[in-house]
């Protein structure tokens, strides 16, 4: 569907495949390399070994030609020295020339022709006639027609009793007849001082071996499993030996281990052959040092790819990811979007957007220019209703070159009805993106809270506000000497009499329809002129229009308490109420809307003081009333000023631990004369003349000094009156007292009501989260006792809801109050709230609501507001409870 995004979606999964083969492919060769170059180091290492095994062959036959001959010419000297002597022999004589003695040479010795030894250089001196002729080196020569010299195996010597080697010559007599034998011995060992010479680089083994087999010298390393006097007559060794000159090969051991690379050579013009043999595992020592290494790079290379290949892997995932939630994102999400090019082309567009400006479904796959889009939706009528300014065209005004002035944000209603927000953001090349938003609902929604905010929703009648903005509006109207025809109107306050009690044992439900009943017999025995409205509970008022006194007004109050006070039905209900009625009478009675409401309630109160179901006047001398309030308002704003006032606290109990959580903190007054006036008469009084804001400060100070003095688990809920969000500086003001007094902020509780959201400006719902910020809590105090509570619970994240007493009172005699008080903790709970149940007053109520599963109570059966003093005596006592429930 969206081809931009599916193409790189498809690339990605390409690539994603190769960079995994190509990490795998680079670790592969890798280790191919390695191996590679392991089996050439090894074939050279195998190579470079043979090669310097044959040469050291070569050098050791040098050698033993070398050594051999010097001890030859020892014994040639030797000969000829007994040749050539006429005469008698002196053999010892010989020996001992310094002549013949060398570094080879351990022994010369002569045999005289009966194999007796006649002369020798070593042992004691004259040497005894040792008989020798048994020893092969003498034998060798006995009738023996040619002149060879002798090689012995390797004996232990009879005079010197070490190993030792002999080599011999035979000597003629003058009539040349067989005269004997001249002898040298060697040391075997003369040849581990030739190999120490020779460094090969590695430990090597040689050997010095007749062509008979035996081993005559051996010397170098031990590793050599060739001992002197071995006899290797059929070994690997003299097989490859009897037919060639040299050889080199592998002479397989008893186990891989000790296979071992043998270099051979025959010593020319000798019986002998020379070998070198090296421990197989040590040419490669090299090699597999190396390898060793290569491997450990190889590990780290392989890590290093692996890691590359991972991240890469994870990076394109990351990227198959993004472009699945984009494509996801783009398909599903409730808004319409459209990216736009300079060039006007459109390379995306998702569903929902085709959906909304009802376009061609073939338009998401394939997104015409933006121009022809414009044009298209033109020509089918979209924008016949938009009064676009003169001399633009569409294309102009919706367009990128943003001539409507409002590009960023605008509404737009489709012929079809459905309102359309329309965004749209520019992009740094000259496009843009925009998004389209189906608010239609939200706009009815809108026209509903506006409807509901001038309605009685449980009646339909006008409210509060819209019956003080008509009165206004009549006492501004009669202000101007131009409206003279309209000479006076009549207010009408009205009270039920006995509606509490039905309230109270038929149900809130019945409640409520009984109340829509007196608002329709209300509306019936009135002009649709009259402005008719329900100011709150059972209290109603009527703006009677172009009214007298008498007879209109009074006739209008008699009629309406006889209509409301005949029986109704409620559901099969019979009831009986009645109704009393306060009138006021503008211009007369006052010049504003609240003077006149003022006038109306206390002929209301005179009604209800002759015995209700009936009706009253305003008159003069119900101003006393206001007087007395002015004086209370006078004397408040003087305790103000002096801290007259007082805090009492009532404590809020958890009741999953029955331990004190909290205290709320409740203003308290008393009048040096009148005694003490309960909150509900001086905090309106205080309101209305602005003293709440220096009483509210003084309050929440005063509730924070204390409560730092509190066990630091104990909680202190302060009440914040409507107004004193007015001011902006509500927030940094509750900051400085935080700061002053040292409370922690997470210990301080703010409790507003609905009151202050219906008069819901964007900057309270701004204080509201600035004070959330500072860290400290907000509750919803007395829910349930407006309008739409719950809408309101939308509009801000409370942290706590205090359900009314107003419920909690109900609890045991209807079962609606359950059903609300459940939905209202269900709702509090699945918003992360908590809940406090207000009024507690009976064991009952207190079960009741821990089983509905409220978290806090508060109310007389817990605790009663109390000064002070007494605060440290009611933690004491709740913390031994709970103890003593432990
Ligand atoms: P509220 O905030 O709903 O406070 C609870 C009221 O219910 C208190 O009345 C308390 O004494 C009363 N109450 C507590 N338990 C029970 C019970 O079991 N049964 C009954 N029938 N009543 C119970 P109070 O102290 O007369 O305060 C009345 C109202 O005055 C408060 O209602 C609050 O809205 C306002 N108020 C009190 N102090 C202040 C304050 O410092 N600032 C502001 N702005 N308003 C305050
Ligand atoms: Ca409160
Ligand atoms: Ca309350």
């Amino acid at each position: 569907m969206l081809n931009l995004i599916s193409r790189p979606f498809f690339k990605t999964a390409m690539s994603l495949l190769s960079s995994t083969v190509l990490g795998v492919l680079m670790i592969v060769m890798l280790w191919g390399g390695i191996a590679a170059k392991y089996i050439d180091n090894r074939a050279a290492d195998d190579l470079s070994a043979r090669r310097d095994l044959r040469n050291f062959t070569l050098l050791f036959e040098e050698n033993v030609l070398r050594s051999i001959g010097e001890m030859d010419k020892a014994l040639l000297y030797l000969r000829r020295m007994i040749e050539t002597t006429k005469g008698p022999l002196d053999f010892p004589a010989f020996v001992g020339t310094s002549d013949v003695l060398s570094d080879l040479i351990v022994q010369v010795a002569i045999i005289d022709d009966r194999g007796i030894m006649r002369a020798s250089n070593v042992g004691p001196q004259p040497a005894p006639a040792t008989d020798l002729s048994d020893r092969e080196h003498f034998r060798f020569h006995v009738g023996r027609t040619t002149d060879e010299l002798f090689i012995s195996k390797p004996l232990i010597g009879r005079a010197s009793g070490k190993w030792s080697v002999q080599l011999t010559r035979r000597f003629l007599k003058a009539d040349k007849t067989f005269g004997g034998v001249v002898v040298a011995s060697f040391n075997p060992e003369h040849f581990a001082k030739f190999y120490g010479r020779i460094d090969l680089g590695f430990a090597a083994a040689f050997a010095v071996v007749g062509t008979d087999g035996i081993v005559r010298a051996t010397g170098g390393s031990s590793a050599s499993n060739v001992a002197l006097g071995d006899n290797l007559s059929g070994s690997a060794l003299m097989a490859r030996l009897a037919t060639e000159r040299s050889a080199v090969f592998v002479d397989a051991g008893l186990t891989a281990d000790d296979s071992q690379l043998v270099a051979a050579r025959k010593v020319g013009g000798h019986p002998l052959l020379v070998s070198v043999r090296v421990m197989e595992k040590l040419i490669y020592e090299e090699s597999w040092a190396n390898l060793k290494l290569m491997i450990c790079a190889g590990f780290v290379l392989s890590l290093m790819i692996g890691a590359a290949t991972w991240l890469a892997r994870k990076a394109e995932l990351e990227v198959q990811r993004n472009a699945r939630a984009l494509q996801l994102t783009l398909e599903h999400m409730g808004q319409g979007i459209m990216m736009v090019m300079p060039d006007l082309s459109i390379p995306v567009m998702n569903q929902k957007c085709v959906e909304l400006l009802d376009l061609p479904s073939s338009f998401a796959a394939n997104p015409p220019r933006f121009d022809a889009l414009i044009n298209f939706q033109e020509q089918r009528g979209e924008f016949a209703d938009a009064n676009l300014p003169e001399h633009i065209s569409p294309l102009e005004f919706y367009g990128p070159t943003n001539v409507s002035g409002q590009f960023d944000l605008y509404e737009r209603l489709r012929p079809s009805g459905m309102v359309l927000e329309v965004r749209s953001a520019k992009l740094a090349d000259g496009g843009f993106v925009r998004t389209f938003l189906d608010i239609t609902r939200r706009r009815q929604a809108q026209t509903q809270v506006t409807r509901l905010a001038s309605e009685d929703v449980l009646t339909g009648l006008a409210n509060r506000r819209v019956f003080s903005e008509a009165l206004d509006m009549h006492a501004a109207l009669l202000a101007e000497p131009a409206n003279e025809q309209v000479s006076s109107f009549a207010i009408l306050c009205l009270d039920l009499d006995r509606f509490k009690v039905v309230n109270d044992t038929q149900g809130h439900a019945i409640g409520d329809k009984l109340l829509q009943a007196v608002a329709r017999r209300m509306q019936q025995s009135l002009r649709s002129t009259d402005l008719v409205a329900r100011l709150g509970g059972d209290e109603f008022a009527v703006l009677l229009t172009h009214a007298n006194r008498e007879p209109t007004a009074d006739i209008v109050a008699e009629r309406l308490v006889e209509t409301l006070s005949r029986p109704y039905d409620i559901d099969g209900h019979q009831i009986l109420i009645g109704a009393s009625i306060g009138i006021a009478m503008g211009p007369a009675d006052g010049g504003s809307s609240n003077d006149l409401m003022i006038a109306a309630d206390l002929a209301l109160y005179a009604a209800k003081a002759a015995g209700r179901g009936t009706y009253r006047f305003f008159a003069e001398e119900m101003n006393e009333e206001i007087k007395g309030r002015q004086k209370i308002e006078t004397d408040l704003r003087e305790a103000v000023a002096n801290e007259a006032l007082e805090l009492y606290y009532q404590p809020i109990i958890n009741l999953a631990t029955n331990t004190v959580s909290g205290f709320e903190a409740l203003a308290r007054w008393t009048h040096p004369t009148l005694g003490p006036i309960p909150p509900d008469k001086f905090i309106p009084i205080a309101e209305d003349s602005g003293l709440i804001l220096p009483l509210g400060e003084w309050a929440l100070r005063e509730a924070c000094r204390q409560a730092a003095l509190w066990p630091s688990e104990i909680k202190i809920a302060v009440n914040l009156s409507p107004l004193q969000f007015a001011n902006t500086g509500l927030a940094t003001m509750v900051e400085r007292i935080l700061r002053e007094t040292g409370l922690s902020p997470q210990r301080l509780e703010l409790e507003i009501t609905e009151g202050l959201l219906m008069r819901n400006t964007e900057s309270t719902i701004t204080i509201l989260h600035r004070l959330r910020e500072i860290g400290l809590r907000i509750a919803m105090d007395d829910f349930g006792t407006g309008y739409s509570s719950l809408s309101y619970l939308q509009s801000f994240p409370f942290d706590r809801i205090k359900v009314d007493r107003s419920f909690v009172s109900q609890l045991s005699t209807t079962t609606t109050a359950a059903t609300v008080v459940r939905a209202v903790v269900e709702i509090a709970a699945s918003r992360g709230m908590e809940t406090t149940a207000e009024g507690v007053e009976t064991e009952d109520q207190r079960q009741q609501l821990a089983a509905l599963g409220c978290d806090q109570a508060q109310g007389y059966l817990l605790g009663r507001p109390v000064p002070i003093a007494q605060v440290a005596g009611v933690i004491a006592k709740w913390s031994m409870a709970e103890r003593q429930a432990a």
